[in-house]
Order: C-alpha cells, then structure tokens, then sequence
C-alpha cells in the first residue's frame, strides 16, 4: 500500500482544509496502553506478583510459533498533523496491508 507524505483534509481547528503531513504509526507504543481496565496498567500496578495462581493476570502459557499468527496482513494507523496549527488526528479504520510505503 501506498501512501503520499502529504495531503489536502479539512482541520477542525482551522475550519478549514490545509496541508497535512501523513505519518504511519503502526508500530511503537499503543494508544491507551495505561488507561483503567488495561492489563498493561494492571501489571505496572503490581497485580500478578505474588505466589498462587493469578488466573487473569498471571502469565500467560507458552504458544507454539506456528500456532502464534492467523493474519499475515497488519491495519494501518495513519496520523494526520495539521501544517498551520500543527495539531494531530488519528484515523481510526484502518485498511489492512502488508506493507506501508511513503512516496
Ligand atoms: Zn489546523
């Protein structure tokens, strides 16, 4: 999948449609990683440390690596930066692709 280094949205912010740098942000840290609920918040907070059996928060068993992947295709999540107010959209549906390529 191809995708240009900038394109023409409207931004609610300027109300109005100007230039905006596109940035591909499939990999590095999660949105909503330590938000309530998130068993990366869970784990940072100590649950799942301790003896006994942790049932939802404990360690998880070993997966076989050919039982480890049904997908080979990854969604794409494309960040939008606004060039006059510098302000920054996500775009939520994203289109599966094997790979991401900037022009
Ligand atoms: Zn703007």
């Amino acid at each position: 999948m191809k995708i240009p280094k900038t394109t023409n949205r409207f931004c609610p912010h300027c109300n109005k449609k100007t230039e905006h740098k596109i940035k591909n942000i499939s990999s590095g840290a999660k949105r909503g990683a330590l938000k309530r609920g998130s068993i990366i918040r869970a784990k940072s907070r100590g649950r799942g440390v301790g003896m006994g059996n942790k049932g939802k928060w404990g360690s998880k068993p070993a997966v076989s690596k050919f039982k480890r992947k049904s997908k080979t295709t990854k969604k794409t999540n494309i960040m939008y930066t606004c060039q006059v107010c510098k302000k920054s959209k996500y775009q939520k549906t994203g289109e599966r692709a094997g790979k991401v390529l900037q022009e």
